[in-house]
């Protein structure tokens, strides 16, 4: 079976195609044999079109193209045609799955996209403005491209569509649940698969487990995990909400933003580029997002980089700390995505104040040696701290396989 994936953002698009033709088995992820990405920010007027193959042949070439349905018809020729060529056809491709960001309350598991499914992601545009449209837009191209093959969506949202209302409930008028104002949390499909592979990495039945998912990449977000489902998160009605991130706040006290607007006279665009794109980590060092280059000039002795890095991890204590409450014990850590899979730093410092409830790690020496997914909790140590890549791509390839291949 042939499964092409596409992650449709506003200014990117990422795509990949999984070939399980000669597996036997669909345990491990397995690699992608191409992978392709569209940069819509790398000039105007123009797209950068990347491809590459698990072989290593690749394609790089800058096109004349501003349509992103053109953009992405272009990005699947190079499936069939020029170094990256993979398939001898496009018809040999049997599904096609989409990371949809937003599916409200409805969508709790993925499902094959049909026109309830596509008017359900429309309507949910108002609370998703920046993925939804985008998302529609990348199926509305692959059924172009690929007409009766089944599209299947997964949906960023669907993980947490389980939360308890006291989890999901914000504290303000009775009303705003009628208007759709709740904690939906975000980074699903990775809480979701990295929890599942948390699971089977220390081989129990996560219908048993309390585990605690740390998705710290450029945006970040912790779920409290019990028993398979997700019942609390740090992300909320969007993805500001809870940790500091590298562009974005996090929470903040909500009078600050009254304050700015009545004092400053900022206006909702003003408000939304300041917290989304000038906070966080790069708000703070005035450096960067990159978390590797604060931590850099924080070991250069800038004050704004310590400090950014310190609040950093105190929020992600702090967090980490609420969700330990909310899952009512602790058996499982997992650190995933850019920062959570790579950072020794982050990985001591955040776990360093649940030393008293037996948690321990490797040494520092192991820690600096790990790779891959991997235990980096000491033999003895009462809750097991694992690393674990993040392959979305492979869980929404595993969504398609379920709903096209149903297990009796
Ligand atoms: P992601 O959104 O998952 O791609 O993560 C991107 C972020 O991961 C980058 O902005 C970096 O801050 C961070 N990152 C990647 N590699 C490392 C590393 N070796 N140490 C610390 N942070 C890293």
């Amino acid at each position: 079976m042939k499964i092409l994936v596409l992650n449709a953002g506003s200014s990117s698009h990422k795509s990949c195609l999984f070939d399980l033709t000669s597996r036997s088995s669909t345990d491990a992820a397995p690699i992608p044999v191409w992978r392709a990405a569209l940069d819509w920010t790398h000039q105007a007027d123009m797209v950068e079109l990347v491809a590459k193959t698990d072989t290593g042949d690749s394609v790089k070439e800058v096109l004349p193209i501003t349509d992103k349905a053109k953009g992405i018809a272009a990005m699947v020729q190079t499936l069939v045609q020029g170094p990256t060529q993979v398939l001898d056809d496009l018809s040999d491709i049997a599904v096609v799955g989409h990371r949809v960001v937003h599916g409200g309350r409805d969508y709790q598991a993925p499902v094959i996209v049909d026109a309830d499914v596509k008017a359900a992601i429309s309507s949910l545009i108002p609370l998703a403005p920046a993925h939804n449209p985008a998302n529609l837009q990348g199926i509305e191209a692959m059924a172009t491209i690929f007409e009766a093959v089944p599209q299947v969506a997964m949906f960023d949202t669907a993980f947490h569509a389980c939360m308890p209302d006291a989890a999901s409930t914000y504290p303000g008028p009775y009303d705003w649940i009628d208007q759709g104002i709740r904690r939906y949390g975000f980074h699903g499909i990775s809480h979701q698969y990295v929890a599942e592979r948390a699971a089977d990495l220390v081989g129990q039945d996560i219908a048993t487990l309390k585990i605690l998912t740390c998705h710290l990449g450029n945006g970040c977000s912790l779920a409290a995990v019990r028993h398979g489902y997700s019942v609390d998160t740090t992300m909320g009605f969007t993805p500001l909400d809870g940790l500091m991130m590298g562009s974005r706040s996090g929470s903040v006290d909500p009078g600050i933003l009254i304050h700015l607007m009545e004092q400053q006279h900022y206006t909702a665009d003003q408000l939304s580029t300041l917290l989304n794109k000038e906070s966080g980590l790069k708000g703070i060092s005035g450096l960067s997002n990159d978390m590797r280059l604060v931590v850099e000039a924080m070991e250069q002795g800038n004050y704004q980089a310590k400090l950014a890095v310190d609040m950093f991890i105190h929020r992600l204590r702090r967090e980490m700390g609420a969700m330990v409450a909310s899952l009512g014990g602790l058996d499982v850590v997992v650190f995933t995505a850019g920062i959570g899979e790579n950072s020794p730093l982050v990985w001591q410092r955040a776990c360093e104040p649940f030393e008293f409830l037996g948690l321990k790690l490797i040494s520092d020496n192991d820690l600096s040696q790990a790779a891959g997914d991997q235990d980096i909790a000491a033999a003895d140590s009462a809750v097991r701290v694992l690393v674990i890549h993040t392959q979305e791509e492979w869980a929404i390839a595993q969504a398609c396989i379920s709903l096209l291949q149903p297990t009796p």
